[in-house]
C-alpha cells in the first residue's frame, strides 16, 4: 500500500516513519511512503505556500498553487487511489473508516497549514475531507500520521497474525479485555486467577465478560450499535452494576 503526503513539514516524518511495526513494514516493503514538499512546488523566491483571506480575518490560508501543482506531480499508481484532505471539517476517522481506506492501493494525503486551506483544493482534488477528532491541531501532520498507523495495521503481513487486529478494541464493537503479563504479582496487585488456570472456555468467558463491562463504563454508545451474541445479553444481565448503562440507553 502506498501513501503520499503533501505537507509543508516533511521533516516532522523521519522518526515517525522509521520506528516499530510501521518502519518494519516499510523496511519489508509492504508500506511504500512518498514524502512530497509542497515548498518544492511554490513559483516565488520565498517559497510561499500562505497568503491572506480574503474577506478579512485572522491568520493565513494556504494557497491552492502550490498544492495543485504538487497533486499533479503525484503519481497516481492505479484507480483505485484516494486523495483525502485533512481537515477538522471533515468526516470523523474511526475504525470503520480505516477499513474502507485500507482497500485503496493508494491514499494521497494533504495536509493543511494555517488557518486552513483553500476552499478550491477540497472542491478541485479531494475525494474526502476527514478529521482526526474534534479538536484543532497546528497543522494535518499528525491526523496524517494516525490515518497512516491505523491503516498499514490493517494491510495484510504488516502485523504479525491476522488474528493480532481481529482481536483490537473496535474490532468487534467493543473494547478490548484487560491484559496482564509476568510477574504474577506486581506492587501487590495479582494477576486475575482465571488466567493462570489454563481453562481456555474459562478464559475466553471472563475475557469477554470483561470486555463488555469495560465498553458499558467507558463507552456505552459502543454498545448500543455492537452485535452482541445470545452469551453477550446473559452476560450483561448478570453484571447488576451494568443495568443503569443499558436501561439509560434505552431512554436515549
Ligand atoms: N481554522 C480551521 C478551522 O477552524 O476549521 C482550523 C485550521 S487548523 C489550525 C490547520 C490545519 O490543521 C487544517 O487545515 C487541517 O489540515 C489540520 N487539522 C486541524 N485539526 C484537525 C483535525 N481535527 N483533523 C484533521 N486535520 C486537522
Amino acid at each position: 500500500m502506498r501513501f503520499d503526503i503533501l505537507t509543508i513539514f516533511p521533516g516532522l516524518f523521519s522518526s515517525f516513519l522509521s520506528h516499530g511495526i510501521l518502519g518494519r513494514s516499510i523496511e519489508r516493503g509492504l508500506i511504500d511512503i512518498r514524502l512530497v514538499n509542497i515548498r518544492d512546488f511554490t513559483d516565488d523566491p520565498h517559497r510561499s505556500t500562505d497568503d491572506k483571506p480574503y474577506g478579512g480575518g485572522a491568520g493565513m490560508v494556504m494557497t491552492p498553487g502550490p498544492v495543485f501543482r504538487a497533486l499533479d506531480a503525484v503519481k497516481r499508481e492505479s484507480e483505485n487511489s484516494s486523495v483525502i484532505l485533512l481537515s477538522p471539517q471533515g468526516k470523523r476517522f474511526d475504525q470503520s473508516l480505516a477499513w474502507k481506506l485500507a482497500g485503496f492501493d493508494q491514499l494521497i494525503l494533504i495536509c493543511g497549514r494555517y488557518e486552513g486551506v483553500d476552499e478550491r483544493i477540497r472542491l478541485g482534488y479531494a475525494d474526502m475531507e476527514i478529521s482526526i477528532g474534534d479538536y484543532i491541531l497546528n497543522g494535518g501532520e499528525t491526523g496524517a500520521m494516525v490515518i497512516i498507523e491505523a491503516v498499514s495495521r490493517l494491510v495484510p503481513g504488516v502485523l504479525g497474525t491476522d488474528k493480532s487486529s481481529k482481536e483490537d478494541t473496535f474490532e468487534n464493537g467493543l473494547l478490548k479485555y484487560p491484559q496482564y503479563t509476568r510477574p504474577k504479582v506486581f506492587n501487590g496487585m495479582h494477576v486475575p486467577d482465571v488466567l493462570l488456570s489454563g481453562d481456555h472456555e474459562r478464559i475466553r468467558i471472563w475475557r469477554r465478560t470483561e470486555s463488555i463491562k469495560k465498553t458499558c463504563r467507558n463507552r456505552p454508545d459502543l454498545i448500543k450499535k455492537a452485535d452482541l451474541t445470545k452469551e453477550d445479553l446473559l452476560i450483561l444481565k448478570r453484571q447488576k452494576d451494568l443495568a443503569s448503562v443499558l436501561d439509560a440507553d434505552k431512554n436515549d
